[in-house]
């Protein structure tokens, strides 16, 4: 199925403080943004018409941007307040927003001291990242042939467009493989997340997950380890090697478009079960993401 172009669609989209028509909201070819990467991001989703922590994913943004030396126009509150009306005009319930900021076109060439900071929030309906029958099954992923870089080589906190330039290529070669996606080593070879996801993996009813020291630290990520640690679960932030695959009998992803979404192999080489630990998880995220209550819920909150 082909999907339908982004540049092609009914709607409003808010940009700079102001809603203008979908097709219009265009920007030069000769963009600092485009042609230097200097774009960070941001990804949250609504569920029953509330954005699920929007403040902290405009906070975010509002650091990422910073980390690039870019400062945002517009508060978090108002980024907040933005988002919520780009929500409302788009009619959905359920919807990913996508805010973003970029440097102009005000100057060419590396140095960008004089460029003006953009903003632009679109929302739209993007339903689950994998496929739901992918999802229930697990999903199966490769191993990727770019790793996450030393925090000395790239702004690694910040959720910078540029970042996602291996992820992107990682991804393809999965896909060519006909894997989802793909796991991404750090750059001393410990295991880091895959493409746009953190990774769980459970032994002894343990779950473990890498120290976010070199990539994002997810929204989703700290939700999960927050919901697991309501129920009881031990959950362990430790440097995790590839060699200790074979060890593991669950390995999840989490991301604010992955959700929760249970790993089922490894490039082959390792299977895991979509076992009792992920599906609990699964389950509370989902409660909690639509507003539902529970002891785990509100512990986590
Ligand atoms: N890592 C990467 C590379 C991502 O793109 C994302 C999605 N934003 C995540 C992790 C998960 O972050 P979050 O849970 O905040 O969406």
């Amino acid at each position: 199925m082909i999907e339908q172009r982004y540049d092609d669609r009914d709607g409003v989209i808010w940009m700079n403080g102001s809603f203008v028509p979908w097709r219009e909201a265009n920007l030069h070819v000769l963009n600092h943004g485009l042609h230097y990467g200097s774009c960070v991001f941001e990804g949250m989703r609504a569920y029953n018409g509330s954005i699920f922590k929007a403040t902290e994913h405009n906070e975010r943004l509002h650091s990422s941007a910073n980390i690039l030396g870019m400062k945002v126009p517009y508060s978090v509150a108002e980024l907040d307040a933005a988002s919520r009306e780009a929500l409302k005009r788009s009619g959905f319930a359920d919807a990913y927003l996508r805010p973003i900021v970029w440097r102009g076109p005000e100057q060419m060439g590396v140095s960008a001291q004089k460029t003006s900071t953009q903003v632009a929030i679109a929302v739209w309906q993007w339903p689950s990242y994998f496929t739901p029958e992918a999802r229930l099954k697990g999903i199966r992923i490769d191993w990727a042939p770019w790793r996450r870089p030393d925090p000395a080589t790239a702004p690694v906190k910040a959720k910078a467009a540029g970042l996602y330039m291996i992820a992107t290529m990682s991804k393809h070669a999965a896909e060519a493989c006909g894997y989802s996606d793909a796991l991404m080593l750090d750059w001393r070879g410990r295991v880091a997340e895959t493409t746009g996801a953190n990774i769980f993996l459970i032994k002894d009813g343990i779950i473990n997950t890498p120290v976010p020291d070199c990539f994002l630290d997810g929204i989703t990520r700290r939700t999960v380890i927050g919901l697991a640690r309501a129920v009881g679960y031990q959950v362990v932030e430790r440097a995790i090697l590839p060699s200790e695959l074979p060890g593991f009998s669950e390995v999840f992803v989490t991301g604010t478009a992955a959700e929760v979404t249970p790993i089922a192999e490894i490039a082959g080489e390792h299977f895991f079960q979509v076992g009792e630990i992920t599906r609990r998880l699964m389950t509370d995220y989902d409660a909690l993401v639509r507003g539902g209550a529970g002891t785990a819920t509100r512990a986590a909150e």
